[in-house]
């Protein structure tokens, strides 16, 4: 008989596993699927763990990683990624460390005699190098705990960041059968899953999947206007002095948005495949270490991005599909605190995104794949309702309510009877022999007497001059609704020439009428202070505590700048808001506070009581 097909009934953790997690890392309990990993590894079987972003997948390696006789060999495709794990890492006073390209023949020998002398916990390694047998000799030579695969949808041969030096991590089960794996991801459909067990795992392999909600993160849509104009209104006011990421289509795009944000004293840098290698690295760098950066970038940005402390994710074009919207809008918030998905649209996305499927070399059923995919984001962009709904369904969960925290939710969309308008639209469309986009047609609607409608004779038309209630504003409003449920539709070349669909006939004859959205201006969704009075944790509200965060903040930035790594590093955002809020005066009330581990306390413990005592002694002399 087969082996069950593996769920772990009874995760019992050892306490070592809790005592690690108090002792280094300061925290008091597991999250997610955490428990559960743990259990496999100690029973010394393989496991999926499928865990969205900033849920807390790499303590699930990390942990046994300590208490575990033998190493932890972490593959990651990641150089970056490799370096910010193995900084925080140490500076939770953890031996760990990392072999790639960056290193120099002496810096890499060096590893490698740590690690056979069995004084590393955890040893970082990209797959390409995992499989040599330079690499292969040195594992044979120490005991190991347990492998660990990062980013193990990249074994996936048709996801989509197939990595073919992967399919070859194949051989750690043939070798090491006894040695327990971890395969991690963030973003795995079924299929995907069934591929990373079968390709990577033991058969029996428990699958540990769990949700794919991101509770901290709040979605918002807005119609997309002057699209520069409103993200920065939308910095200005929610994010000053934040870190974010500003996605955009093209190169064109990341450079015009890049400039006109740092024109307006945005700290704004571009990052997208055109530029050289080093001005990359070096933004790149910038990002990682600052704390008020703003990148605008391509997708090309982002995998090796994890920077926990993103504030923001903006999208000032339509993404791709649901999939992509979800990854890239995932990289805020890693931390765990709250971050905003900001997306602006417009009809000129549509019109140039089924252009570039028409056009694509792809067979006919690649292409109602991708045009079903552009469906879905379009409607979750156009609903009224629940968009956290919207996306975890895609994602084939039920999601029991309304998530309460999405535009929609806190500020339900007022709809009006557009039957009128959605008549006169289509009609004009009609009249004018469905040749033209919406800002020809808006201007006969408006009845503007242009010299291309003057020549074609439009002004002679019974639409001419039908719709000068609704500024133009409000009018690609409704056109974009109206192509967004499929009466409209865009010609495949990408000229934005407008048609109607056979959904049109019944609106056009008064039999069906049509509800539309209110527009959503970039004011819309939740209300926000100006500046200086910003909305803050709760946890700041206590009476100095919001002083205490700031000077916190800037020895954080001291700390970091004497180690060279970047602040979240030294302390998360939480850990810091938390001291600001209960202001410990010894050592010992300090280390009861999350986020703060052994090592920790005895590295900067002293330095921040000093900050606390002077921010009283401050208090104490204001006060009078
Ligand atoms: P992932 O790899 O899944 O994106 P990380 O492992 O980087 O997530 O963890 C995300 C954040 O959650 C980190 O700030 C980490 O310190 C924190 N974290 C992880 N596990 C716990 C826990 N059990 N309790 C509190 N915070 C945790
Ligand atoms: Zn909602």
């Amino acid at each position: 008989m087969d082996a069950p097909a593996a769920v772990i009934e009874s995760p019992i953790v050892t306490d070592r596993a809790l005592e690690a997690l108090r002792r280094v890392f300061g925290y008091d309990a597991f999250r997610g699927l955490q428990r559960e990993a743990i259990a496999a590894v100690e029973a010394g079987r393989d496991a999926l763990v499928v865990m969205p972003t900033g849920s807390g997948k790499s303590l699930c390696y990390q942990l046994p990683a300590l208490y575990l006789p033998g190493a932890c060999v972490v593959v990651s495709p990641l150089i970056s990624l490799m370096r910010d794990q193995v900084a925080a890492l140490a500076a939770s006073g953890v031996a760990a460390a990392y072999l790639n390209s960056s290193l120099d023949a002496g810096e890499a020998r060096a590893v490698e005699e740590r690690f056979r002398r069995a004084e590393l916990d955890l040893l970082y390694v990209a797959p390409e190098r995992l499989v040599t047998e330079r690499f292969l000799a040195l594992l044979e030579s120490t005991p190991l705990a347990l492998f660990a695969i990062d980013e193990a949808h990249c074994v996936a041969q048709w996801g989509h960041d197939f990595r073919p030096e992967y399919l070859e991590l194949a051989l750690l089960r043939d070798r090491w059968p006894a040695v327990p794996r971890l395969a991690l991801t963030a973003t795995a459909d079924p299929p995907t899953r069934r591929e990373i067990v079968e390709r990577l795992l033991a058969p029996g392999a428990a699958t540990l999947v769990a949700g794919f909600d991101r509770p901290n993160l709040r979605y918002r849509v807005v119609d997309r206007e002057t699209g520069s104009g409103q993200l920065l209104a939308f910095l200005r006011r929610e994010h000053p002095g934040e870190s974010g990421i500003v996605y955009r289509r093209t190169r064109a795009g990341v450079e015009t948005t890049a400039a006109s944000l740092a024109a307006h004293g945005v700290d704004a840098i571009p990052y997208h495949a055109g530029l050289d290698a080093e001005t990359r690295r070096r933004h790149q760098d910038r990002f990682r270490a600052g704390e008020g950066v703003v990148v605008v970038a391509t997708v090309a940005f982002g995998m090796g991005i994890d920077k926990p402390d993103v504030r923001f994710v903006a999208h000032l074009d339509l993404p791709e599909s649901l999939e992509a919207f979800y990854q890239e809008s995932g990289r805020g918030g890693r931390d765990g605190e709250p971050a905003d998905s900001w997306l602006a649209w417009g009809l000129q996305d549509l019109v140039l995104a089924r252009s570039r499927i028409a056009r694509s070399e792809a067979d006919e059923a690649r292409k109602r794949v991708e045009r079903a995919k552009l469906e879905a984001i379009v409607a979750y962009c156009e609903t009224a309702g629940c968009r956290r709904q919207v996306l975890l369904r895609y994602f084939g969960e039920e999601p029991p309510g309304s998530c309460g925290a999405c535009d929609n939710c806190l500020a339900p969309p007022a709809t009006w009877d557009a039957t009128v308008e959605a008549q006169k639209a289509l009609s004009a469309v009609f009249r004018t022999g469905q040749r033209f986009g919406a800002g020809y047609v808006i201007d006969v609607l408006r009845g503007e007497a242009t010299d291309r409608i003057r020549e074609r004779g439009h002004d002679r038309l019974s639409v001419f001059g039908v719709g000068g209630e609704h500024s133009a504003i409000e009018w690609r409003g409704i056109f974009r609704q109206l192509a967004a449920r499929g009466l409209l539709a865009a010609d495949e070349e990408g000229y934005g020439t407008l048609a109607l669909t056979p959904e049109a006939r019944p609106v056009l004859r008064g039999e069906a009428s049509v509800r539309l959205r209110e527009l959503r201006r970039a004011e819309g969704g939740r209300k926000r202070q100006r500046k200086g009075e910003k909305e803050r944790p709760a946890l700041l509200a206590v009476a100095g505590a919001a002083a205490r965060f700031e000077r916190l903040r800037e020895l954080r930035r001291e700390l970091a700048g004497e180690q060279g790594v970047p602040p979240y590093v030294i302390f998360h955002d939480a850990t810091l808001e938390a001291i600001a809020a209960e202001a410990p005066a010894t050592l010992g009330e300090l280390a009861g506070l999350p986020g703060i581990g052994e090592k920790k306390l005895e590295r900067y413990g002293e330095r921040v009581l000093r900050v606390l005592r002077e921010e009283r002694a401050g208090e104490a002399a204001d006060g009078g």
